[in-house]
């Protein structure tokens, strides 16, 4: 049966209020003072704000420790991206985590707290093998109503230092993941150009996308961007790269970063960046002011490497704000924007948005503004994915 809904008195990012009536999946009508059938259920949302549904475009469900005791932080010495990799892996033989079971607490506290899309980076290596892909994808068919969600394949313990991780890749591939993840070509693989060439050439083989974690600083990483440029163009991919963090945009001179900006908008390169506190990142309102799509994310969620990430994007965007030093409103603004329409189209989710005919993908959360919800992160009264009702008052519903 067709579930249909009047959601009256809502505001959208904070403008008029507003009734909405929403059909199969989508925004049907926006009108004040609408007249329902009887087939339609209708929920008041007292002149709160309307949000369109949350994009976290950079997570790692397959490996937090939701629900399972507070995990005291320690961080590994000396604190290079293998230690943090090597201390994960080795909590989590000893933890024995079941990924089907942790992913599937995170994605119930995204919903219940308005995401609506996620990209995930799922671990692959030659200890765990495939594990991971198998555990987040049964999530992903589980909850497939409720929240849309991509797979990136993803060498977290390197790629061409443990040999095999090629083959699994590739295998994740066939099984469903919609990209192909790389990490640190030059620090970790210590060969940029075959890792770059072998990523490049599964996303070439299979038609996905790539989406590369690139914590390498300064020119190092400048250098990386170039190739992963240069292998973009090659291949026509333009619009199908992200590369994720890019700590070294936030690094390196003006001249420099004009002449990264350039190939970016060349290339159509998304950019990821969620504000990391341990280093500088990307310039994110230049980037946006020259045309560069900018996304953001969670990352990793209660797991092994901190205590700060959330799964809640009103949560990131008051993160990066304040990483970014913005006070103003139409900053913060700004920066929501990123973590909704900017993460909808790197996720080419299509119908995306607020206006009548887009999917009824929707949040609605207490607030006078969308800024003031970002500074007050109330519980979501209702989120609403494709139309259907999926998270009331902070609790996820399915
Ligand atoms: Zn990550």
């Amino acid at each position: 049966m067709t579930e249909r809904y009047l959601l009256r008195n809502v505001r959208p990012m904070g403008g008029i209020s507003t009734d909405l009536l929403l059909v199969d999946g989508y925004i049907a009508k926006s009108a004040p003072s609408m007249i329902p059938d009887e087939s339609t259920t209708v929920l008041d949302a007292h002149n709160q704000l309307l949000l369109p549904g949350l994009v976290n475009a950079h997570a790692h469900i397959d490996k937090n420790l939701l629900g399972l005791g507070w995990h005291k932080n320690q961080t590994p010495e000396p604190r290079r991206i293998r230690d943090y990799v090597d201390n994960e892996r080795r909590l989590r033989r000893e933890l024995d985590l079941s990924t089907r079971t942790q992913s599937a607490h995170e994605v119930r506290s995204a919903i219940a707290a308005g995401v609506t899309h996620i990209r995930t980076h799922v671990d692959i290596d030659t200890d765990a093998g495939l594990a991971h892909v198998e555990g987040v994808m049964a999530t992903r068919e589980e909850f497939k109503a409720a929240m849309t969600m991509q797979l990136v394949a993803f060498p977290q313990s390197g790629m061409l230092v443990r040999p095999g991780t090629v083959a699994l890749l590739e295998e994740a591939i066939k099984l469903g993941a919609d990209c192909i993840g790389g990490l640190d070509p030059s620090t970790v693989d210590r060969d940029p150009v075959r890792h770059l060439d072998v990523v490049f050439g599964l996303a070439d083989r299979y038609g996905i996308e790539v989406d590369i974690h690139l914590h390498e600083p300064g020119t190092l990483g400048a250098f990386a961007v170039e190739l992963i440029a240069e292998r973009t163009r090659a291949l026509g991919l333009q619009g199908r790269v992200t590369i994720s963090h890019v700590f070294c945009l936030g690094m390196i001179d003006d001249a420099y970063l004009n002449r990264l900006i350039d190939l970016l908008l060349e290339n159509q390169i998304n950019i990821m960046s969620l504000g990391s506190g341990v280093s500088e990142f990307p310039p994110l309102k230049r980037l946006h002011d020259a045309g560069v799509t900018l996304c953001t994310g969670s990352d990793g969620v209660r797991d092994t490497w901190g205590p700060y990430n959330s799964f809640d994007m009103l949560e990131r965007v008051k993160f990066l704000g304040y990483r970014c030093g913005f006070r103003k409103d139409e900053e913060v603004e700004f920066l929501l924007s990123v973590a909704t329409h900017g993460g909808a189209k790197v996720m080419g989710a299509a119908d995306y948005g607020l206006a009548v005919g887009c999917r009824a993908d929707l949040v609605v959360v207490p607030g006078d503004t969308p800024t003031q919800a970002v500074m007050d992160l109330p519980p979501r009264t209702y989120v609403f994915k494709a139309g259907r009702l999926v998270a009331t008052e902070g609790r996820c519903l399915v």
